[in-house]
């Protein structure tokens, strides 16, 4: 599979960057995780957003779910290859803990809400996922994302806090997408986790190679990076920006 940064800002879009939102690809299959501000406009660059067959959404806070609405209009009044012919409803698969949130999912005959649960396994195309509730002021879900075929794991852990529970959510996956709006000193956030937290994560579940996404902004990037590196050497560890392409 193969996973393209869309997004990568934490809390607003900026100098021409969007906020959280990444192309999961497996064959044929292009699955969006998150919809942040100026994902349409990135999404472009890859399909037409036409093409896409899923959204997933781990919560709804606006640097998340701002360009919901805009690809449902997409959808809405643009015509496949201009011979007129709709996209398929698009599945968009989100919570029910807030349930106002999860009913503006569906839009008559353009898409469809879908709940997802910690409860159970869902399949999603090629992928299997499964959802861990995580620590943020909003209903949250980190996803673990198996490729069927192969058995290659990404595991992001959406907006949270730091949670023991993440080391064995993220335990076997081959790549840690996860949210370092902090910078050392700053954990046990209740929102957001710190470059060493994260690192630490990886550590401890043997993750190979870690992203850090959820980038705070006017801030010394490079510096988040070594606070990482520094707490898990062995890690592979690199920062996300817009058009990051990572295979797996
Ligand atoms: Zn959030």
């Amino acid at each position: 599979m193969q996973l393209t940064v869309l997004g990568y800002w934490g809390g607003y879009p900026t100098k021409n960057e969007g906020t959280s939102s990444y192309l999961l690809e497996s064959d044929d299959f292009h699955l969006l995780i998150d919809a942040g501000s100026a994902s349409l406009i990135a999404l472009e660059k890859y399909i037409d957003p036409l093409e896409l067959d899923a959204l997933l959404l781990t919560h709804y806070h606006a640097d998340h779910i701002a360009d919901v609405g805009v690809l449902q209009y997409t959808r809405q009044l643009k015509r496949l290859n201009n011979n007129e012919t709709r996209a398929q409803v698009l599945p968009i698969y989100g919570h029910q803990d807030d349930i106002d949130n999860f009913n503006r999912l569906t839009m008559d005959r353009i898409s469809k809400g879908v709940a997802y649960s910690e409860e159970e396994e869902l399949i999603i195309g090629p992928f299997k996922i499964s959802f861990m509730k995580t620590l943020h002021p909003v209903p949250c879900y980190a996803t673990r994302i198996v490729e069927k075929n192969t058995g290659k794991i990404m595991v992001f852990t959406a907006d949270s806090g730091y949670l023991p529970q993440f080391i064995p959510f993220s335990q076997g996956a081959d790549v840690l997408l996860a949210d370092t709006n902090l910078f050392k000193g700053m954990e046990n956030h209740r929102v957001h986790m710190t470059s060493i937290e994260v690192a630490r994560i990886a550590k401890q579940a043997k993750v190979p190679k870690l992203i850090l996404t959820h980038l705070p902004q006017e801030s010394d990037l490079e510096l988040l990076k070594a606070q990482a590196i520094n707490e898990s050497p062995e890690t592979e560890i690199i920062l996300a920006k817009k058009g990051l392409v990572v295979k797996l």
